[in-house]
């Protein structure tokens, strides 16, 4: 879930947050580190502008206008396909080729199924691989 921006103004020195659609090369969220207090105006209460640090040396700013591409680290959804455990509902982070978006549902050891087969009671199960990419946890889910 993106963060608010009372969340955004909120944020101290060294809290991590991390960004929605860019990951690192193993997949994990990209990370950016708060290096300094949030800019806030009296006159401007819709508005924020949060230092940032990311890599090694690089340096951003995060306003308003960016509060739906960044998660607090305490709030990501984001796990590896070997880490569900039987009751998740996840999608899939990036696009998996002859796998039907999901979001799909971890019913047991390598047995998933997709959510819209589980609503029409089919009967198939599917089976996937245990295969090494991220997930996102959907937890708002209707089952
Ligand atoms: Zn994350």
């Amino acid at each position: 879930m993106p963060i608010t921006l009372e969340e955004a103004k909120a944020l101290k020195h060294g809290d991590q947050l991390h960004h929605s659609a860019s990951t690192k090369a193993d997949g994990s969220c990209m990370v950016y580190r708060v290096s300094g207090r949030p800019k806030t105006w009296k006159t401007r209460p819709d508005e924020v502008q949060v230092p940032l640090k990311y890599g090694l040396r690089g340096t951003a700013y995060l306003t308003e206008k960016d509060l739906d591409s960044v998660h607090l680290e305490g709030d990501c959804r984001y796990i590896q396909f070997r880490d569900l455990i039987p009751g998740d509902m996840f999608e899939f982070r990036n696009r998996v080729s002859g796998m039907a978006e999901g979001p799909w549902l971890k019913r047991g050891p390598r047995l998933y199924i997709h959510v819209d087969d589980y609503h029409k009671g089919v009967p198939e199960r599917h089976k996937v691989g245990s295969i090494n990419v991220w997930v996102y946890i959907v937890r708002d889910h209707p089952l």
